[in-house]
């Protein structure tokens, strides 16, 4: 169990007494930066939009780097990091490239220079693998009085000294920081830098899961499976992304000795796999797309890779159709920097990016335990511009770098300049 100090009321500016930090998304960032400020006694209070944590798929499965452990490292109470640490997969620190036929294209080698770092209950190394929805309910756990569902905001009213977030239910929430963390088509940044623009990419991604049964395991390149990632580059620049998550200890059976507060169902080990191209490939509309039964998707997708090797196809075949969804990649346009107040952002509110670099999260992640420290130092008088500063380099320089990487695997690049 955590050993937490009470939560105190706390302002992180002075002058302001008995006012929280209202943020708004719970999502990876906004729950993780919730976690950092309840572990340093600071008032929050998380608005989300969807009626419960798991209302709509959100993704399969997540490559955690040393930003993303580090950020979870510094915020969570300890025994939930160490958690992640039992149960997250650990790939060997590599991207491999395959033609359409499986034919090796190239290796490219992570930096895997980070230590790693020391958790009670052994390490956890620079690149690791999680389920998206194990994570997300490790990131939940303890907030129960903190975040609030069903909570869409609309916009935000502020002055010197206060904010006051305002919610589609007619509610509205008074606090001292208003925290942006709710995503790419972020209301907050739209009120608050509506000269930051977030564009489409114009391409789409097929997103499903593949359980990975031992005869599945068996057939596949070694290379394949111990991996952080596995592309398939053909024709038109469509391609496969095959991705596995194999735990270290099942979420359950780690979690029973850990944190016995969290009840994970059964999860197996398996392939999350998507399939890419552009939008004018695809030879489904936008409204197609979303219309698609998850067995329409994976047929569409199968057409896609007529002439493939048998394996490749034989992946897809088995995708579970209820898992299976689409994606529009979009990116956010870098802008410059703005004069810092007391609404400020993280994440894809700020600098959403194609998720060809697998960095967004923990770009996010990174955010919240960096805005966490600022704001607990800020009572002191650490300014939240040093956090903003750093915030904004960062991530439009990863909006940068996953733009060009997805400029050389699908020919489509998102960014104006
Ligand atoms: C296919 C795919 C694979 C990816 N893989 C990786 C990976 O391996 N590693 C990695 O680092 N990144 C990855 N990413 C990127 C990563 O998913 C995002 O960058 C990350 O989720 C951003 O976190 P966030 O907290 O900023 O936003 P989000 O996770 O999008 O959370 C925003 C939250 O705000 C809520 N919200 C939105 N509007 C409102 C509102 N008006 N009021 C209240 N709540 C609201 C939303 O419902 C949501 O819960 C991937 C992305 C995709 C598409």
């Amino acid at each position: 169990m955590s050993s937490f100090e009470p939560r105190r009321r706390f302002s992180p500016f002075p002058g302001l007494r008995r006012t929280p930090v209202h943020v708004i998304g719970a999502g990876l960032g906004g729950l993780c930066l919730a976690q950092g400020l309840r572990r340093a006694g600071i008032d929050v209070a998380v608005y989300e939009r969807d009626v419960s944590a798991f209302a709509r798929a959100q993704g399969h499965r997540l490559h955690i780097d040393e930003h993303g452990r580090d950020a979870l490292s510094a915020t969570l109470p300890p025994h939930l990091f160490r958690l992640i640490a039992a149960i997250a997969g650990r790939p060997a620190p590599n991207i491999n490239g395959f033609d359409p036929q499986l034919r090796p294209t190239g290796v490219f080698a992570l930096d895997d220079s980070a230590p790693e770092s020391a958790t009670g209950d052994g390490l956890m190394p620079a690149h690791a693998v999680i389920d998206r929805h194990v994570l997300r309910q490790v990131l939940l756990s303890g907030l129960d009085d903190i975040v609030h569902f069903g909570r869409r905001c609309v916009g935000y009213d502020s002055d010197t000294g206060t904010v006051t977030a305002r919610f589609a239910d007619g509610g509205s929430a008074q606090g001292s920081v208003l925290v942006a963390a709710d995503g790419v088509g972020s209301v907050i940044r739209a009120q608050r830098l509506p000269q930051a623009q977030v564009v489409d990419s114009q391409v789409r991604l097929i997103y499903g899961r593949v359980p990975l049964t031992s005869d599945l395991r068996g057939g596949l390149p070694p290379e394949m499976v111990s991996s952080v990632f596995n592309s398939v580059v053909g024709p038109g620049n469509r391609f496969v992304g095959i991705a596995p998550v194999q735990y270290r200890l099942p979420p359950a059976t780690a979690a029973t000795r850990l944190a016995p507060e969290i009840t994970f169902p059964p999860i197996d080990d398996t392939l999350a796999v998507m399939f890419g191209c552009r939008l004018d490939h695809l030879g489904l509309s936008d409204t197609q797309l979303r219309a698609a039964s998850g067995r329409r998707l994976r047929e569409s997708v199968l057409e896609h890779l007529s002439g493939w090797h048998p394996l490749v196809t034989r992946i897809v075949e088995r995708w579970t159709p209820t898992s299976i969804y689409p994606i529009t990649v979009r990116s956010s346009v870098p802008v410059p920097p703005w004069p810092t107040s007391n609404v400020t952002l993280l994440g894809d509110a700020i600098h959403a990016m194609s998720p060809a670099a697998g960095a967004g999260a923990n770009i996010a992640l990174r955010d919240a335990a960096a805005l966490a420290a600022a704001l607990t130092e800020a009572n002191t008088g650490r300014p939240l511009s040093d956090y903003e500063r750093e915030m904004i380099d960062e991530g439009f320089r990863m909006v940068r770098l996953s733009a060009a990487s997805g400029t050389r695997i699908l020919a489509a690049d998102p960014l104006p300049e």
